[in-house]
């Protein structure tokens, strides 16, 4: 177990919810050798003890890739455990904590991580938890971790959150934000995600407008830039704007997690005409000047 734990590449894609995480996970999961495994941070609250569905379709508890990763790294899943990650999360996984992320839980709660990407027996793993924080305490506990820092033009994040959407899992519908929650979260979530690789974390940068403005120049970037040069002809591509995505075991994400077959990588502009005014204002207003830094300007990008 030893040598699989430290053998196993992690690669971390981060960002603000609704900037296209799912996606990239998704097609990156289609390489040879690499598995997706969702939002992880969610594992322990939405798969062990909610039980919802696992990406593949059926309820986490009966989906055998999550039972035999449960089995390899705790000896089954258990609520205790979870009820204790969550614990740990709660201490030490925070936004606020990040520039000072050496809190004695560290160890145990990174360790729970390191347990489940090596169970896969995967060489590489996606985690598409998203979160700068958890970004924060993977790369302090010294794991093999490159971030994948995905960034969308605010405006089209807030038009996105503030929409009706009914998650699969439940039924229920999506949390929606307002614009000015929105913004704040959006900066704080990049501004994390940038102090990172300043702090000397192997950090690519992609916007998501680019990926889909040129899915498979910009992907067959990021796939050398991870490393994985090899593996680039294993790409989903049916052609230049269309990918086919198999079945995947994400445990959490947002509804394209379930989505098997062909999908056209193709920009939704939607929020040029279906943001109001007033909120477009709020949301250029706080999130000015990161928002000039990603290029995205007073005009769309
Ligand atoms: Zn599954």
């Amino acid at each position: 177990m030893i040598d699989r734990v430290t053998t196993t590449r992690v690669i971390y894609l981060g960002g603000l919810g609704r900037s296209g995480t799912t996606l990239l996970e998704r097609l990156l999961g289609e390489l040879p050798g690499v598995v997706a495994l969702g939002e992880v941070v969610h594992l322990w609250e939405r798969g062990v003890l909610a039980q919802e569905p696992c990406g593949c379709g059926v309820p986490f508890p009966a989906c055998a890739f999550w039972r035999q990763v449960g089995e390899r790294a705790f000896g089954g899943w258990a609520s205790v455990t979870a009820h204790r990650v969550l614990m740990l999360r709660h201490r030490v996984d925070r936004t606020r904590r990040i520039v000072r992320i050496a809190h004695r839980d560290l160890a145990e709660y990174a360790q729970a991580y390191r347990l489940v990407y090596a169970a896969t027996g995967a060489g590489v793993v996606i985690d598409s938890s998203k979160h700068a924080s958890l970004a924060w305490c993977l790369v302090a506990s010294g794991m093999d971790v490159h971030v994948v820092h995905v960034v969308r033009d605010p405006r089209a994040v807030a038009y996105s959150w503030g929409k009706d959407v009914a998650r699969p899992e439940d039924g229920r519908p999506m949390t929606r934000w307002g614009p000015a929650r929105t913004a704040l979260h959006w900066t704080a979530q990049n501004g994390a995600l940038e102090l990172l690789a300043r702090r000397g974390a192997r950090v690519t940068t992609v916007r998501y407008e680019d990926l889909l403005a040129a899915p498979e120049r910009t992907l067959t970037a990021l796939v050398r830039e991870l490393g994985l040069a090899a593996a680039v002809p294993g790409l989903p591509f049916v052609d230049s704007r269309t990918a086919w995505l198999g079945p995947s075991h994400t445990v959490s994400g947002n509804p394209m997690r379930f989505h098997v077959g062909r999908v056209e990588l193709r920009r939704d502009d939607a929020w040029t005409t279906g943001l109001r005014d007033g909120d477009r204002r709020v949301v250029d207003a706080l999130t000015w000047p990161l928002r000039h830094r990603y290029g995205y300007t007073e005009a769309a990008a």
